[in-house]
């Protein structure tokens, strides 16, 4: 396993849209077991593939619920519910937080690392990581989903926000 670099906003690869995986060969879950350590290093609760530039349909995700990772292969958003405000960030964008708007619960099918076909129900921190992840997919960034007017610097020092 190996710790990747976090691609940072201002690289135009964030913008791509990935690829489906078309076999889930030993590449594909060294990237998994790669993306995890490197998700754990950064104590993010969610991490796409295009972030450390590969532009496969790959997301790591890992709310620390105790249910350990979950790795996701071309997932999918096969039903959403509801509308909620929420705050949120990006390990491309260090120390940015703004508000945007997210399904209040979303239903994912993806295939897992053995290629098994799984299916998410979630809410709250799930529903928003899986909708933030999957958007990663499509080259789309939350602070495309923004609420105006709503972004913050946190001084990672004191993590208290910075005024402009
Ligand atoms: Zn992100």
């Amino acid at each position: 396993m190996a710790i990747r670099n976090i691609i940072e906003n201002g690289d135009e690869i964030l913008r791509k849209k990935s690829r489906e995986v078309e076999e889930i060969n030993e590449r594909i879950l060294e990237l998994l077991d790669d993306m995890v350590e490197t998700l754990h290093k950064s104590n993010g609760v969610g991490l796409s593939a295009v972030q450390v530039g590969v532009l496969k349909r790959v997301v790591v995700i890992d709310i620390y619920d105790g249910k350990g990772p979950i790795k996701l292969i071309n997932p999918k958003i096969t039903k959403t519910k509801g509308e909620v405000e929420l705050e949120e960030g990006c390990l491309s964008f260090p120390n940015q937080y703004a508000k945007v708007k997210r399904a209040e619960e979303v239903t994912v099918e993806a295939l897992n690392e053995k290629g098994k076909k799984i299916k998410i129900t979630a809410k709250e921190l799930l529903a928003q990581t899986l909708q933030h992840e999957l958007d990663h997919l499509e080259g789309v960034l939350f602070v495309d989903r923004m609420i105006p007017g709503t972004m913050e610097y946190v001084d990672p020092d004191n993590n208290q926000p910075v005024k402009e």
